[in-house]
């Protein structure tokens, strides 16, 4: 069995499987939920998996951790239609597909720094999805659009 094989069909005992993933993005992703090596967990990463569905996909393994809605949202900002398994005892007890919010609010700083969310104001961040492919957001406040390096930049 090839190494590539091994790791497309290996199972974890706990922990979430992100599958799916538009090819190039995995560690977009991996950088959006602040995963570095140095993290203590394992982590696998297929880059460059064939997929009939996609053609070509990305998928990450994270052993012992469950993501949270709020780091589910930040996924779905860089790689929408992404399918999520959570995984206990080597059983896939859940599994759904990351959808993009059409506001998206808190998880993101404007990458502007006169915007009113910037300001000390406690004005919580805002924005609206203006285009999902490449995607688009733009600042309910100053209006300042901001696309996937930049959002990938200001992800809090
Ligand atoms: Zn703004």
């Amino acid at each position: 069995m090839s190494e590539e094989q091994t790791l497309k069909i290996e199972k974890i005992q706990k922990g979430t499987v992100i599958d799916h993933i538009p090819v190039g993005r995995a560690l977009q992703v991996l950088k959006i939920l602040n995963i570095y090596s140095d993290i203590g967990l394992t982590v696998s990463i297929a880059i460059h998996v064939k997929s009939k569905k996609l053609g070509l996909k990305d998928v990450i393994k994270i052993e012992e951790r469950i993501l949270d809605s709020s780091e589910l949202n930040k996924i779905a900002l860089v790689a929408e239609g992404a399918t999520i398994s959570i995984v206990d005892n080597f059983e896939v007890i859940k599994k759904f597909s990351v959808k993009a919010p059409e506001v998206v609010i808190g998880i993101l700083r404007c990458s502007n720094p006169r915007c009113i969310t910037n300001t000390g104001e406690n004005v919580k961040s805002s924005f609206i999805i203006t285009s999902k492919d490449p995607i688009i957001l733009k600042c309910h406040y100053c209006e300042r659009e901001m696309e996937t390096d930049e959002i990938i930049e200001n992800i809090v």
